[in-house]
């Protein structure tokens, strides 16, 4: 049984990739196989793809300074 769908085009062979931003941030990544729809989640809910790269970039100059 899977919970896991993709909104697209309804497969359910969708991967989830949990990741912890620098700040720590649990974040979840899913990808479908069916349709290469990707998208992300943050505690349940979803997160703009901006975002991400935001939060990304953030730590990323975090670690540097
Ligand atoms: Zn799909």
């Amino acid at each position: 049984m899977s919970s896991l769908q993709c909104e697209k085009c309804g497969s359910d062979d969708v991967i989830n990739i949990n990741l912890t931003m620098e700040d720590g941030d649990p974040v979840a990544f899913y990808s479908c196989h069916g349709c290469e729809n990707r998208w992300w989640n943050r505690s349940g809910e979803p997160l703009p793809l901006a975002r991400v790269l935001e939060l990304a970039r953030r730590a990323k100059g975090a670690k540097k300074a």
